[in-house]
């Protein structure tokens, strides 16, 4: 298929200021040198913990905050060079769902009156139409017209994520940039929002790049997985390849920490270890060597650069540099 999104060297540096005249004493690299692709019509699923840049990603695909540097093609058109009238257009085309819909619905606002507002400011339709467009898209997010002149307040978490659903696709976006969408939700619950938009893609066509802190989540619903570690993607790949051969020490640790279902299966729960290092100091050479069990000398000072193989992107010196890691490893152990 095409491709529907190209990110290239992708970074967000925030300036930390400090002292008496808010100098800038430093930055923290929240999105550091990413680069990915998304296809027409599949989901990427971007998974780290908290502080690792994956939200902070998102935010910049759709230019909510500026880019440092980087480039951003969305059918090739430049995201990062626009002008505000052609970013108008373009957010049209990207919609976002966020963690938690209660608070990006206005409760003052009735569920019609929340459905219908990104199409008055898109200037789309006529009162009636989008009246009308408002109570299909309740039906198509399994929710009803009766429930258009509701409150937030008067739905679960559950519902309320449908109604941002629905209003992210009241546009008739092609690609949705979903930011830990059922995190906030009971595990029950999770299975029928992500049931949903997996019924939702099908039906208009969507792409989705879908955000989780958490691989387990992201497994049944993503095509390709990529894995962030403190502003870094270190590794990416078809979700079945990622999950069954995963080859950065950090996936595999978070993998292990996964629950299988299969009772057959038996993985070697691999401990992380010590604490996530501050995004604002990050470890040098390798981001991860602090809590790596496999971390050699070249990993302290050598930042690994990622290589694509078959497919499958990995930044680590053990898995690329398989030369390095022999004349270190043979000096190690003279
Ligand atoms: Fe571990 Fe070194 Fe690979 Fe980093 S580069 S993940 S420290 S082996
Ligand atoms: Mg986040």
């Amino acid at each position: 298929p095409e491709l529907l999104l190209e990110v290239n060297g992708l970074k967000k540096y925030f300036p930390i200021t400090g002292g008496l005249f808010g100098k800038k004493v430093g930055e923290v690299k929240a999105v550091d040198d990413v680069s990915f692709f998304v296809k027409k019509g599949e989901t990427l699923g971007i998974v780290g913990e908290s502080g690792c840049g994956k939200s902070t990603t998102g935010r910049l695909l759709m230019r909510l905050i500026e880019a440092s540097d980087g480039s951003i093609r969305f059918e090739d058109k430049e995201i990062t060079r626009m002008s505000k009238t052609e970013l108008r257009k373009i957010r049209r085309d990207i919609q976002m769902v966020f963690q938690d819909p209660y608070a990006s619905l206005n409760p003052r606002h009735s569920i019609e009156e929340i459905l219908e507002e990104p199409l008055i400011v898109h200037g789309i339709g006529t009162k009636e139409e989008r009246k009308k467009q408002v109570r299909e898209m309740l039906e198509v997010v399994g929710l009803s017209s009766f429930h258009a002149r509701r409150y937030p307040h008067q739905f679960s978490g559950g519902q309320r994520q449908r109604i941002g659903i629905a209003k992210a696709l009241m546009t008739k976006p092609k690609l949705i940039i979903a930011d830990e969408p059922v995190s906030a939700l009971d595990v029950s619950i999770q299975a029928q929002v992500l049931n949903l938009m997996k019924d939702i893609q099908k039906e208009f066509g969507l792409t989705y790049i879908f955000i989780a802190h958490d691989l387990g989540v992201v497994r049944h619903i993503s095509d390709r997985v990529g894995v962030m570690y403190l502003g870094r993607l270190i590794e990416l790949s078809d979700s079945e390849e990622l999950y069954e051969n995963p080859k950065h020490p950090y996936t595999q640790a978070l993998l292990s920490a996964v629950p299988v279902s299969d009772p057959d299966i038996k993985r070697e729960i691999i401990m992380i270890e010590g604490e996530l290092p501050s995004p604002a100091n990050p470890p040098a050479g390798c981001a991860f060597h602090t809590r790596c069990a496999f971390c050699m000398d070249i990993c302290t000072t050598i930042r690994p650069e990622g290589r694509t193989v078959d497919g499958h992107y990995v930044a680590c010196h053990l898995v690329n540099d398989v030369d390095a890691a022999q004349v270190i490893n043979n000096k190690k152990e003279n």
